[in-house]
C-alpha cells in the first residue's frame, strides 16, 4: 500500500455539505468558512510513542484519544470545532493498526461534527500531530489572562482517575483498585466541548484552561498569565469512587497533579455563580467550587478548617 492508497483508504472521506468544510482531504490547502464575524481558533497538539502513550497501545483508542486532546483545546476555549488536520509518522503502513486507529478517530470527529480536511503522511516513529481549528465569537474566548481576584475557581468532573490507571498499569506501589474501572479515563477522555462553549455564552465567565498536565501546574498558567493566586478547598474536590482506598497523601497528588484528567478549570464571577451550574447542567457535566482566585500571587490548599496543607507533587514538565 503506497502513502495515496493509504491516505485515500483510511483518511480521504468527504466532509458534510452545507457545513464549514468547502474543500476537504485531496487539494493542496482545505478551505474552510467559519461563520462571518466569528474569531478562527487553532491549537496543535502532539502525542509521540513512548512518551505519550506506550508502544504499542490500542489503535482505536489511541484515535481518540489523539483527537479528543485537541479538541479539549478547543473546549477551554469555549470554541467550537469547524475541522482538523492529521500529520501522521508511521513505521509501516500496517493495515491492522490503520483501520481501528481510523475508527477511533472518526467516530470522536462526527460525534463532535469535526471532519477530517487534511494532514500529511510520512514513514518515521509513530507521532501523531493534529491541529483542530475552532471558532468563537470576538471577545467571548476563554483565556488565561482574563483571571480577577474574587472570582471562584470551578471545575468540571473530576481529577486523578487517569494518574491512577497509569500507576495500576505500571504496578506502583501504592495503587490500589482495578484497572478496567479507570483505565478507560486514561484512554478515552472526554472533550467537554458543550461545557465550554455554554461557558463562552455566560455573562461573568473568565479564564479557563483544559488540565493536561495536572491540576495545580496548570491553574499556575492562569494565576501566571493573569498576575493572581488563588486558594483551593481541598475538601471541596470531588472525589472518584476509584480514588477513595488510596491513602490521603496518594489521594491528593492524584486530585492536584495527576495529569491527564482533560478537565476544564475556569473561573468565574461569583455573581454568575447560578448560571455556572446552569451551563454544567444543560451540557451534562458537574460542575464545582473549588476555591477562589486572590490577589496574593502563588496558591495555597487549605483544608476544611482553613489550615494550609502542604503539597508534594506539582504538574508534570516535558523538560523538567
Ligand atoms: P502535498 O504534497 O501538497 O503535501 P500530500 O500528497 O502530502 O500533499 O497529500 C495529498 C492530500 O492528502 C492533501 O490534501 C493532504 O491534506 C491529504 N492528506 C495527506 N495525509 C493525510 C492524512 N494523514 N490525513 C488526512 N489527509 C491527508
Ligand atoms: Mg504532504
Amino acid at each position: 500500500m503506497g502513502e495515496f492508497e493509504l491516505i485515500a483508504r483510511h483518511f480521504a472521506r468527504a466532509a458534510p455539505a452545507g457545513g464549514p468544510v468547502v474543500l476537504g482531504v485531496g487539494d493542496d490547502c482545505a478551505l474552510l468558512q467559519p461563520t462571518p464575524g466569528h474569531q478562527l481558533a487553532v491549537s496543535t497538539d502532539m502525542l509521540v510513542e513512548g512518551r505519550h502513550f506506550f508502544a504499542g497501545a490500542e489503535p482505536e483508542a489511541l484515535g481518540h484519544k489523539a483527537l479528543a486532546v485537541n479538541l479539549s483545546d478547543l473546549a477551554a476555549m469555549g470554541a467550537r470545532p469547524l475541522g482538523f488536520t492529521l500529520a501522521l509518522a508511521l513505521p509501516a503502513a500496517d493495515e491492522a493498526w490503520l483501520a481501528p486507529f481510523a475508527r477511533g478517530l472518526f467516530a470522536l470527529a462526527d460525534a463532535h461534527h469535526c471532519p477530517l480536511v487534511g494532514g500529511d503522511t510520512t514513514r518515521g516513529p509513530l507521532t501523531l500531530s493534529l491541529t483542530v481549528f475552532g471558532e468563537v465569537r470576538p471577545g467571548r474566548a476563554l483565556r488565561r489572562d482574563a483571571a480577577r481576584a474574587g472570582d471562584e475557581l470551578w471545575l468540571s468532573g473530576r481529577t486523578g482517575e487517569a494518574r491512577l490507571a497509569l500507576a495500576l498499569r505500571r504496578g506502583e506501589p501504592w495503587a490500589r483498585g482495578e484497572l478496567a474501572v479507570v483505565q478507560d479515563r486514561m484512554d478515552r477522555p472526554t472533550p467537554r466541548l458543550a461545557l465550554g462553549q455554554a461557558l463562552a455564552a455566560t455573562e461573568g465567565v473568565r479564564a479557563a484552561l483544559d488540565l493536561s498536565d495536572g491540576l495545580l501546574g496548570d491553574l499556575d498558567h492562569i494565576l501566571q498569565a493573569s498576575g493572581l493566586g488563588a486558594e483551593i478547598d481541598a475538601a471541596a474536590l470531588p472525589v472518584a469512587p476509584a480514588l477513595r482506598d488510596l491513602d490521603e497523601a496518594h489521594r491528593l497528588d492524584c486530585l492536584l497533579a495527576g495529569g491527564d484528567d482533560y478537565e476544564l478549570l475556569f473561573t468565574a464571577d461569583p455573581s454568575a455563580h447560578a448560571a455556572v451550574l446552569a451551563a454544567g447542567a444543560g451540557a451534562g457535566v458537574a460542575v464545582t467550587r473549588i476555591g477562589r482566585l486572590r490577589a496574593a500571587p502563588g496558591w495555597r490548599v487549605l483544608d476544611a478548617l482553613g489550615r494550609d496543607l502542604t503539597i508534594r507533587a506539582r504538574g508534570f514538565d516535558h523538560f523538567a
